[in-house]
């Protein structure tokens, strides 16, 4: 904008400024983004902060909307490399400027089609790997689009061909998650070339380099200009370029398969290097079969067609000749204790296992893998109020499964743990409710501190008003008999961590995790901002449910949705967990309703009602 036509807007702004007497100058704050934040998103992204209420505010050139209070928020277009979000505030007492600078990345610009050149990104693999015969490599690399490609394994194959893909047409991360699923991902260029070979018996080599060949037919010598390093064939007019991927091929059968045990109390096995969880917690000792090696990630074959993947740092490498992690289930029992039924199966060795959860009727699933049926006899305690009946089948070689259905209709959490090489299974039996909540033990976790956790244009601590709130709900649970106890009473600090620790060592049946939201650069704010509740065990969803229609209905603002989500807060089994995000924090509107005992009261009350309709609906 010219600046004798600002001059003239603000002069304009000036005039409309008519709140009481003012003397200085409006004063300007920033909450986000920090200054030298580095923005994940390339083309818009939101700031807000707050000013002098009555402020008028201009934001790179755009009007902004001030709430009453000062605060405001705006979504704006960024500009890749370094970028300067001006501020300019004025009232009667004058103009106040503040600039905030951060750096906002360059989108991936597709290779030039007149040029011949691979890119330095997306070469893989980019780690080296120990592979056996049956597993697929996959090379890959980006580079000028319509071209011909090839690669080869140095010293193993001959030339293998390789395909151009096609651009995918997917949807950005923050967008699926929080948005309303509009934006495309804009990152992804063109030119990414794949190749497959499958490793076949007798297959042997160590560290072998991958090569890829980009051939490109030209019209016109003269005219091209040919990289360094380009091979030419004249007759035929091909251009060629080779390179090749970071990560070298090893194919050494005679130390496959290795034994590994793991070293840490509680470790994830992966769905794949660096990827989501398979296996939740296992414990140490465990013991699985490695058969593979991608960089730091040890491949762990659960069975024929299953993979976990886990770092080598968390192993134990057992000397050749160790025995496979195998075990015979030959008997389980079942025993009844004060509030939970044990199953006891006595292994060999310490497997590794994975729970499901299904219902109607629930049914809770183990699956072992290493274990071998040779099961004759289940014997149940006669007093047991859980479990209706056990009920085992070998799946395939090597995977062994229990259903255990219940007696109750719901899930009340579980525990698993080995002694020595025996596994416990422990059930949760249903709480006996009495009057409204008496006989429940609830476990409220009032989320963050020390740190703040997000914070409101205004400067609202999430901290803050995530106790105001927990305290609220405290009391309305007590009033009705319930017995609570809190992760934090106060200020003082206390980690993620412990936080499940303190309910699961009170015996609670419930765990309501307190928090109110903030959303990732580059999804619009004034579309996605509301109320949310997140679970991760299936024995959770009703509850949340039940949470979140009480909410969306009490405190009018958006629904923004019940998730699956795999929290620190969401992970616990051993009871019901649901964590809660009642409000956007850095919302004005939002924002101010938090600071409100009245809505404080709401949010409150709607999980507590939740709790109460979920109780009913059995
Ligand atoms: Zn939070």
């Amino acid at each position: 904008m010219k600046s004798w036509v600002k001059s003239i807007i603000l002069v304009l702004l000036l005039t409309t400024v008519t709140a009481g007497e003012v003397n200085a100058p409006p004063t300007v704050n920033v909450v986000y983004p920090p200054e030298g934040k580095e923005i994940t998103s390339s083309d818009s992204t939101f700031i807000f902060g707050s000013v002098t209420p009555g402020s008028d505010l201009v934001i790179n050139d755009q009007y902004i909307e001030v709430h009453k209070n000062g605060a405001f928020l705006a979504y704006l277009p960024l500009k890749p490399g370094d970028f300067v979000f001006q501020l300019e505030a004025m009232n009667q007492g004058g103009i106040s400027r503040k600039e905030v600078k951060v750096r906002v990345p360059f989108p991936r610009l597709p290779t030039p089609k007149d040029s011949l050149r691979t890119e330095t990104y997306d070469k893989a693999p980019s780690q080296d790997m120990v592979l056996t015969s049956g597993d697929i490599v996959q090379a890959s690399f980006r580079g000028t689009p319509g071209c011909s490609a090839s690669f080869y394994i140095e010293g193993l194959t001959p030339y293998l061909p390789m395909t151009e893909s096609s651009k995918p047409d997917s949807v950005f991360w923050g967008e699926g998650v929080f948005g309303k699923w509009e934006r495309k991902d804009s990152t992804v260029p063109d030119g990414l070339y794949t190749g497959l070979y499958e490793i076949k018996p007798g297959d042997r080599i160590e560290n072998g380099t991958i090569v890829f060949e980009l051939i490109k037919k030209i019209q016109n010598p003269d005219s091209f200009y040919f990289p360094s390093q380009a091979c030419f064939d004249r007759e035929k007019m091909l251009v060629c370029l080779a390179d090749s991927a970071p990560g070298k091929i090893t194919i050494k059968e005679e130390t496959i398969p290795q034994i590994v045990e793991l070293k840490d109390t509680s470790t994830i096995v992966r769905t794949g290097p660096g990827r989501g969880y398979l296996l939740l917690y296992q414990p140490r000792g465990v013991r699985f079969v490695a058969n593979g090696r991608n960089g730091e990630w040890i491949r762990l074959r659960l069975a024929q067609n299953i993979d976990g993947w886990a770092k080598a740092e968390a192993l134990n490498f057992l000397p050749p000749g160790t025995p496979l992690p195998e075990s015979e289930i030959r008997f389980i029992r079942t025993e009844m204790k004060d509030d939970r039924t044990l199953i006891r199966i006595p292994l060999k060795q310490k497997l590794s296992y994975e729970i499901e959860q299904e219902f109607s009727p629930p049914v809770l699933i183990l699956k072992l893998y290493g274990g071998n049926s040779d099961t004759d006899w289940i014997r149940y305690d006669l007093k047991d109020k859980v479990i209706r009946e056990i009920k085992w089948e070998q799946l395939e070689k090597r995977v062994f499964q229990l259903k255990i259905y219940l007696k109750q209709k719901r899930f009340w959490g579980y525990d698993i743990y080995f002694q020595g090489n025996e596994l416990y299974l422990e059930i949760r039996k249903e709480p006996i409710v009495k009057y409204r909540l008496k006989g429940l033990r609830i476990c409220i976790d009032p989320g963050h501190s020390p740190e703040s956790g997000a914070v409101g244009p205004t400067g609202l601590e999430e901290k803050v008003v995530n106790l105001e709130i927990a305290l609220k709900l405290k009391y309305l649970l007590e009033r009705t008999g319930a017995e609570v106890f809190m992760t934090r009473y106060g200020m003082e600090g206390v980690s993620i961590y412990e936080r499940p620790k303190k309910a699961i060592e009170n015996r609670c049946h419930i765990l309501i995790s307190i928090h109110n939201n903030a959303l990732p650069d580059g999804v619009n704010p004034f579309v996605n901002n509301g109320v949310s509740t997140y679970y991760y065990h299936p024995q959770s969803l009703e509850l949340a449910r039940a949470v979140q229609k009480e909410l969306v209905s009490d405190l009018q603002i958006p629904d923004q949705g019940l998730y699956y989500a795999n929290f620190t807060l969401t992970r616990p089994y051993q009871l019901l967990s649901v964590l809660v995000e009642c409000a956007f924090i850095i919302y004005p509107q939002q924002e101010e309703l938090l600071r409100s005992e009245v809505f404080q009261k709401k949010c409150a009350f709607g999980i507590y009602q939740g709790i109460l309709n979920y109780l009913k609906e059995k």
